[in-house]
């Protein structure tokens, strides 16, 4: 398998990386832009096209802001209400693997930046059918959050008549390169159905062997290009605008909006998914078992583009977090109402054989990404300079509820 030299990347990604003659991946040239491109510029031109949207009349939201209490949703806030001065209507898919410190960081968020907000509660019953179904045949308990956090904003932008949808970065192009930031990529239909929901419209788990029927999925479903031309919805990436920096803009936002962030036990990085029980836990063992390496070499790779870490430590990272156990396993089984047996029995299914050799019926060794990468070691559990430099502030777990907060409104 061919590694990239400079980070932990191999050709074997899953959303499709480069390497070229130099032996360099497509995501660290695509990265190189970010000190070499003017941003001040970049900024202006943003202005310029947001500024065809502002709501003249007064009655009704500038644009759309997609958020979680999570991730890099407090940036992009603050980037929409403080530097761009727009009025944004939030919204948010309720993923109801909520944590209360992401029910906190959400409620905190509308409160702080004073914003207006819509969240779609789909019915327990229909995501739940979707899960067991997107678990089986795509090894995902993620389907139905992926496919509600990119589809609600474009329905609410048809229902409510706001044309431009503003996000944060793009995956395709921070990870893989998959477009420059000069190119300017939008939202689209087709990214989403290739990328985002590994192939599988919709209308795709309807089978005869399962329960899941129309009225499980439209909430899902895209509006068509007649409503979308009539509305005229657009939807931007703030990162082709703005030099894009996880870490540096979250230590910006627990400074001066009270951000707040959780130990994790299978990554250094604890900004991320503060909201969620399972997306560094269950969802981040399936990535392992089905693409042979882990949310934390996504993390160390951002880490040794922005120069904050060499590549050798990097490696040690990775090895000495993805395969830390699995948190919160009895609260997913609770709530799908499944024994932990039978999910592991699904979840071996899903195990790529390229990366996992089967020993014995329980027992499987891994061959992944980290150690087919050259210069592999492992590292001790002393944290080294960059882990440290991560703020802990809080603990997702904060209230050890047995199960998963459905509905939460957080403070006031
Ligand atoms: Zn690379």
């Amino acid at each position: 398998m061919k590694f990239c030299k400079r980070c932990l990347y191999s050709e074997a990604h899953p959303l499709g990386i480069v390497i070229d003659s130099e032996g360099i991946c497509s995501g660290c040239r695509i990265h190189e832009e970010k000190d070499k491109l003017d941003w001040n510029y970049r900024w202006n031109k943003l202005k310029k096209i947001v500024s065809e949207y502002r709501c003249k009349s007064g009655n009704n939201y500038d644009c759309i802001v997609p958020v979680t209490g999570g991730n890099d949703s407090y940036y992009i806030v603050w980037l929409v209400k403080e530097k761009l001065k727009l009025n944004p209507l939030l919204v948010n898919y309720n993923k109801f693997y909520n944590t209360p410190l992401g029910i906190r960081n959400l409620a905190n968020l509308r409160i702080h930046f004073n914003c207006d907000i819509i969240y779609q509660n789909v019915n327990p019953l229909s995501v739940k059918k979707i899960t067991r179904e997107t678990l089986r045949r795509f090894g995902s308990i993620y389907w139905h959050i992926l496919a509600g956090h990119s589809v609600f904003p474009v329905q609410t932008s048809v229902r409510f008549k706001i044309p431009l949808i503003i996000w944060g970065a793009h995956q395709g192009l921070e990870q893989v390169g998959m477009f420059s930031h000069e190119h300017e990529v939008e939202m689209t239909r087709r990214y989403r159905e290739d990328h985002d929901l590994f192939m599988a419209c919709p209308t795709r788990l309807k089978t005869p062997f399962n329960t899941i029927n129309d009225n499980d999925l439209w909430n899902y479903l895209y509006p068509d290009d007649f409503d979308l031309n009539i509305v005229g919805t657009r939807g931007i990436y703030l990162g082709n605008f703005v030099r894009w920096d996880p870490k540096a803009q979250h230590e910006l936002m627990i400074k001066n909006c009270s951000y707040k962030t959780s130990q994790f036990s299978r990554t250094f990085d604890c900004y991320d998914y503060v909201d969620c029980y399972n997306y560094m836990n269950l969802h981040d063992l399936l990535k392992l078992y089905k693409h042979g390496y882990s949310k934390v070499t996504d993390h160390a790779t951002r880490e040794i583009r922005h120069k904050r870490i060499t590549k050798e430590n990097a490696l040690k990272l990775v090895k000495k977090y993805e395969q830390k156990p699995v948190l919160f396993l009895s609260k997913f089984c609770n709530w799908l109402g499944i024994n932990e047996k039978s999910l592991q029995f699904i979840l071996n299914q899903h195990r790529n054989k390229k990366y996992w050799i089967q020993k014995t019926p329980n027992s499987w060794v891994f061959n992944g990404w980290s150690n087919l990468n050259r210069n592999s070691k492992s590292l001790n559990d002393s944290k080294n300079e960059l882990e440290k430099s991560f703020e802990i502030n809080d603990s997702i777990d904060n209230q050890k509820t047995s199960n998963y907060i459905t509905i939460g409104k957080g403070y006031p």
